[in-house]
């Protein structure tokens, strides 16, 4: 066995029992939390990224890399290993005040309730009265709740962004911004030409929208346009469509069932996901996770999913969106290295979960999948893609806000963020900001920056990723609904080489050109 081989299945063999292991225990704390299974997924992360920081290793990965493995298949292992070892090889003391500051940081968020009037409010109660409230004062003092922890932790945000940046700089990298773009695969000026290309297609079609939904606010809280600030509208950050104005689907879905919907939608393109349902935890109890997620236990097949299913539109989407990610584990080509046998990056396996996510609001779905008379989908179809078409352009450019404004944090962590927040708020989301000393570093309330550091940009690519594959599906399957065309293209195209291949690569040769915004800029006009 050649040297490069042996070393990469040398740190497999490390690695793989790491990883099913954390993967068990993390579904346990998931599903049936005790002090116990906490305890355990804390040692076997700890172990864990004791490996990843292991520094001989990591001398003879980039040994092995500058040597050129002739296998492209260990080459691939090899670039999938520095990615993985990279960012953890840090000093020992840097390393623990990084940890630290992140716990710290982290477990404010979880305990820090914003205050009404002297009274403690949490998320739910904020967005209660953001949906609901028509009284401008109590809409004010909601959103200014949401905004307190921001103050409460900016200062260690700001620290957190220099050390991040310390440990980059440690390595040869510009910023922590720069040191998590390049081990995630992604190219930073390719990166913000996407961006420019997106703003320059949302720009005008998203002004004109919020111009008619400035229109309404302004009617509804009768005060002149200029007058309205952010509290006027429904999400603390503006990152979603308001609801008023949008099709209701909740009715459509009340008496529905949802996981014989979800296997039909997946049968109809030739894909059998009863082996997942099997393994899988839909319903809420005490004691599980509120959230929905699916995980790959072993990469041999034992594939679950979360969720906390009530009969309604937001769980019949995630349903789809998370047997999304499922399928795309379970078709994986098992012939391959183990640490190939996954999703090739974050970014594919959140496009294809937002393509079946999308469906619910898909003519053809609820006509032929969940059995709404034509009537009825004929009535609703023209909301429908007016829904749609807003709920992409906020978001779109509510990622504008957040990319731009991360890089510039990790460039400059000392600058006055609160200043550069409200300009590009202003500049991509077309907010009026509050007039200065109503709220205090609004900025750091959004907890991304702290846990998940750098990675918004993949949320948009995801959506790029949806409409290009979306797009290509149509094309050569015919669509996505009842189509086993469609189940062929993605099993064999996008599927099956697993991170055999580089994202871009994969994305390349599946649609027949390179990722773009112009599917996605396609949907915008529709
Ligand atoms: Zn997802």
């Amino acid at each position: 066995m050649p040297d490069d081989t042996r070393l990469a299945a040398d740190i497999e063999a490390r690695l793989r029992p790491l990883e099913v292991a954390l993967a068990e225990a993390w579904w346990e704390t998931s599903t049936r939390a005790s002090p116990e299974a906490n305890e355990r997924r804390e040692r076997i992360e700890l172990e864990r990224r004791d490996l990843l920081a292991d520094a001989d290793a990591f001398a003879a990965i980039r040994a092995a890399r500058a040597r050129g493995a002739a296998d492209p298949l260990v080459r691939r292992q090899l670039d999938v290993l520095h990615d993985a070892f990279a960012p953890h090889q840090v000093p020992g003391d840097l390393r623990r005040r990084l940890v630290e500051l992140e716990v710290d940081v982290e477990s404010t968020f979880n305990t820090h309730r914003g205050e009404i009037d002297g009274q403690r409010v949490d998320d739910n109660q904020i967005r209660e009265i953001l949906g609901t409230s028509d009284d401008p004062t109590e809409r004010r003092a909601a959103w200014l709740a949401s905004k307190q922890v921001g103050a409460v932790v900016a200062g260690r945000v700001g620290e957190l962004a220099g050390l991040r940046n310390e440990a980059a700089r440690a390595l040869g990298y510009r910023d922590h911004f720069d040191l998590a773009l390049a081990t995630g695969e992604l190219d930073e000026d390719r990166l913000f030409a996407t961006l420019a290309d997106v703003d320059a297609r949302t720009a005008a079609p998203f002004a004109e929208w919020k111009a008619g939904a400035d229109d309404e606010l302004a009617t509804r809280f009768d005060c002149a346009v200029a007058d309205l600030r952010p509290w006027h509208f429904d999400d603390p950050f503006f990152q979603e469509a308001p609801a008023a104005g949008a099709v209701d689907l909740d009715a459509l879905f009340e008496n529905a069932d949802l996981e014989a919907l979800t296997l039909r939608t997946y049968d109809g393109i030739g894909l059998d996901l009863r082996p997942v349902l099997a393994h899988s935890d839909l319903l809420a109890r005490e004691g599980k996770s509120q959230h929905a997620f699916c995980i790959d236990i072993d990469r041999e097949g034992d594939v679950r999913v979360l969720c906390n299913i009530e009969p309604n539109e937001r769980w019949m989407d995630t349903m789809l969106h998370e047997f999304g990610h499922a399928t795309y584990d379970r078709e994986v080509d098992d012939a391959l290295p183990w640490l190939l046998r996954g999703a090739t990056h974050a970014l594919t396996t959140e496009g294809v979960a937002m393509l079946f996510g999308r469906l619910p609001r898909d003519p053809r779905w609820l006509g032929t999948i969940a059995g709404i008379d034509a009537a009825r989908v004929d009535d609703l179809a023209p909301a429908l893609v007016a829904a749609r078409r807003a709920n992409l352009l906020v978001f779109a450019r509510w990622v504008l806000v957040m990319t731009n404004f991360e890089r510039g944090l990790y460039a400059d962590p000392e600058a006055d963020h609160e200043t550069r927040w409200w300009d590009l708020v202003e500049r991509f989301q077309l907010l009026g900001r509050p007039e200065r000393g109503t709220v205090d570093a609004a900025w750091a309330s959004k907890i991304h920056l702290t846990v998940a550091p750098v990675y918004y940009q993949n949320y948009l690519y995801g959506e790029l990723v949806a409409s290009q594959l979306g797009a290509t599906i149509d094309a050569r399957a015919g669509g996505l609904v009842d189509s086993p065309g469609a189940g062929r293209f993605l099993v064999d195209a996008f599927f099956l080489p697993g991170a055999s291949l580089r994202w871009d690569h994969l994305m390349e040769q599946a649609t027949g050109e390179p990722l773009t915004a112009a599917a996605f800029g396609r949907q915008l006009a529709g």
